[in-house]
């Protein structure tokens, strides 16, 4: 996830300055010039690197920050890896060090903030995080509440919580014992606290992993890998279920592959 590119650059960036920035992808920056973007961060410093949600927030002495969203594929690494056809911008710092930016599908963006603009954009896009203190299941129910969407849709959206992808929405559901199609609205006091316990501890785990988020996001919906036996649902259809040991199912919701246990996340469809 992207809490594990930031604790991964921001040893590598914090204190630092942008010494040469080179964006090689107009879509990155898009509808601003790229080569106009990467000479306004050329010479900015590094405070720190932070995060909210599926946004890095680097920020800069000048109070300006740089937001980038991965997206699917987008990563920021540690070297110069020139060789890699996907890298689409790389930067190189007061200390020689190189960081560069990859991305095979090009969804990702780069954008420039000024100092006014920061919070109020941020705050504007991204929901309150699901591992901070200031989130609670009540704020959960609340959002769950206004929403007719299956409930696997209705997490992944950022307005809802913010940071959980994919994957984590599988093992979540799970953990609680939700069907994914299950009406967001339609969740009871128990199953709003069990899904809150369950995202906390699947975006737990998935920050102790260290990573392995990224390899996944290169598998397509279905593919095999061996990180993805440290799931308990996600891309496992067939195999048992770690609790029952029913079979794991596969649908698809809102367009997303979507691994479930039909034992122990029966459909719910009621009203509260
Ligand atoms: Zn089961």
């Amino acid at each position: 996830e992207v809490e594990t590119v930031r604790r991964r650059i921001a040893p590598l960036l914090e204190g630092r300055a942008l010494a040469e920035v080179e964006i090689a992808d107009a879509r990155l920056t898009r509808p601003l010039d790229p080569v106009e973007v990467a000479r306004e961060l050329e010479g900015e410093r590094v405070t720190v690197v932070d995060r909210r949600g599926k946004y890095l927030i680097i920020r800069f002495v000048s109070g300006r920050a740089l937001l980038i969203h991965l997206r699917m594929t987008g990563s920021v690494l540690d070297g110069l890896h020139d060789d890699d056809a996907h890298r689409r911008a790389v930067i190189r710092l007061d200390n020689g060090a190189h960081v560069s930016y990859r991305d095979v599908r090009r969804f990702g963006t780069w954008l420039l903030l000024e100092p006014e603009e920061v919070d109020a954009y941020v705050d504007a896009r991204v929901g309150r995080e699901p591992l901070g203190t200031a989130y609670r299941s009540k704020h959960l129910a609340e959002k769950l509440a206004q929403r007719k969407a299956p409930v696997k849709s209705a997490i992944l959206d950022q307005r809802t919580v913010a940071g959980v992808g994919n994957i984590y929405a599988d093992e979540a559901l799970w953990r609680a014992r939700v069907h994914p199609l299950t009406p967001a609205e339609a969740l009871g006091p128990g199953e709003v606290s069990a899904l809150y316990k369950g995202i906390r501890a699947a975006l737990q785990l998935g920050i102790r992993r260290q990573g392995s988020t990224l390899r996944d996001y290169r598998l397509p919906d279905g593919g095999s890998g061996s990180a993805q036996h440290e799931f308990k649902v996600y891309g496992r259809d067939g195999e048992p279920c770690d609790r029952c040991g029913t079979p794991i199912d596969k649908i698809r919701v809102g367009g997303r592959g979507t691994w479930y246990c039909p034992n122990c996340q029966r459909h719910v469809a009621r009203r509260r």
